[in-house]
């Protein structure tokens, strides 16, 4: 697969080259909450700006539902990127203004504002081609979506002559993700949790394919588990999946790869219990819920962890959110931290938690697309990227 990259833009300088970037941060009280995806986004922009390019950049922010939202404002986003690119950001409260400013970096107001951008409507595209002579997509977390900040607009540049490339970020996470893809360094084990194994299926049937061990814990262990009738309590199970998990299981047999399932869990009655118990991950009582994995298991975690070559983690072991229920969590990512293997993380949840151990730099990638990442690993052609991929072979 061919990506077209910021090596073939050209000649950028004194043109106007258009960012989609992943702003989509946290705000609470009009304050970013978490910039990590602003910083994450600087690389390409500083680039751009070095080769003398001016900037009109554009994001979505939450979910506004194609109108205007006082809260989903940018203009927060806009103060915090003009800090870290030390240049200031001029907002303007429109998504396609008639005429830019002339300011050397603009950042337009909320894509999802206007319903054409997930409608992915060519007319509200060309209103967005007009403002710029190139394009670059670096929002690796909205190329699974075929909206039409990713979508119907390098596309339209594209076939007007003007380049479509992919940025630094984008470039990065595809590398990453594809070289887990197809190259793994084994043994190459991928720990998955988090709250629902509907979301997850599709991954693990493709993981299948490439890993060597396959840990579960989270919420989403007590589905594996209780299809293959183990009593869970109060867990929070999905009955409706026990027939594709069976299958799914069987394959894994099949393919030589070893599934391993909570031994131990941290147990209550509630999610706001003060504390739990530790109990067999097997045999939990009628009036408890499984909230953590427990430390038998972690121990066995860690083993595996600590000879892999290769690790891939999506999904937090518990509920890490509530200190009670936070160790198993705390204790897979020291385990990854420690292991020497190539270590990749995804997922909003599971970076929250990584970001809470300060273990940060003891990963080597931090992926920024959740729901992308997951949609890249289950070997799905995603819009965002095929529209920047070269026509020749
Ligand atoms: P990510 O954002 O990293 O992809 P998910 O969104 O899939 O992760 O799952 C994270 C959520 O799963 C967290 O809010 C966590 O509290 C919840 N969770 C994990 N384990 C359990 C459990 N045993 N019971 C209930 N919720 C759980
Ligand atoms: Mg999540």
């Amino acid at each position: 697969m061919g990506l077209r990259l910021l090596d073939q833009l050209g000649d950028v300088a004194g043109r106007r080259v258009f960012v989609r970037a992943d702003l989509n941060v946290p705000i609470a009280d009009g304050v970013v909450a978490d910039d990590s995806r602003i910083r994450a986004s600087v690389s390409t922009l500083s680039e751009l700006r070095d080769r003398g390019a001016d900037l009109v950049l554009a994001s979505h922010l939450g979910r506004p539902k194609g109108a205007v939202d006082e809260a989903l404002r940018l203009a927060p986003v806009g103060d915090v990127l003009g800090a870290l690119l030390d240049h200031e950001v001029m907002c303007v409260r429109d998504v396609t203004p008639e005429v830019l400013p002339g300011a050397p970096i603009v950042l337009l107001e909320n894509l999802r504002f206007d319903p054409g951008e997930e409608a992915n409507d060519p007319a509200f595209a060309g209103r967005l081609a007009e403002l710029a002579d190139a394009y670059v997509d670096d929002a690796f977390g909205a190329v699974h979506r075929a909206h039409a900040s990713v979508s119907a607009l390098p596309d339209l540049m594209h076939a007007s002559g003007r380049p479509a490339v992919a940025g630094r970020l984008v470039e990065r996470e595809v590398d990453v993700l594809t070289r887990l893809l197809h190259a793994p360094d084994r043994p190459f084990v991928a720990i998955l949790g988090g709250a629902k194994v509907s979301d997850k299926l599709a991954v693990i049937d493709s993981l299948l394919e490439r890993v060597d061990v396959l840990l579960v814990g989270g919420a989403m262990a007590f589905t594996l588990l209780a299809a293959q009738g183990a009593r869970v309590g109060r867990s929070l199970v999905e009955p409706a999946r026990f027939d594709e998990i069976r299958r799914t299981l069987a394959e894994a047999r099949d393919r030589n790869v070893e599934v391993a399932l909570p031994l131990d869990v941290v147990a209550a009655p509630a999610i706001d219990s003060e504390d739990g118990v530790v109990v067999s991950a097997t045999d939990i009582a009628k009036d408890l819920a499984g909230f953590d994995i427990g430390p038998a298991t972690v121990a066995a975690f860690r083993e595996h962890l600590a000879h892999a070559r290769t690790v891939l983690w999506n999904g937090p072991m518990g509920v890490f959110e509530r200190e009670p229920f936070a160790a198993g969590t705390r204790g897979v990512a020291e385990a990854i931290a420690a292991s020497p293997a190539f270590s990749v993380v995804g997922g909003g949840d599971s970076l929250a938690a990584v970001h809470g151990a300060g273990l940060d730099a003891a990963f080597d990638h931090l992926s920024t697309g959740g729901g992308a990442s997951l949609a890249f690993l289950e070997g799905r052609a995603l819009p965002g990227l095929s529209v920047l991929e070269d026509d020749q072979p």
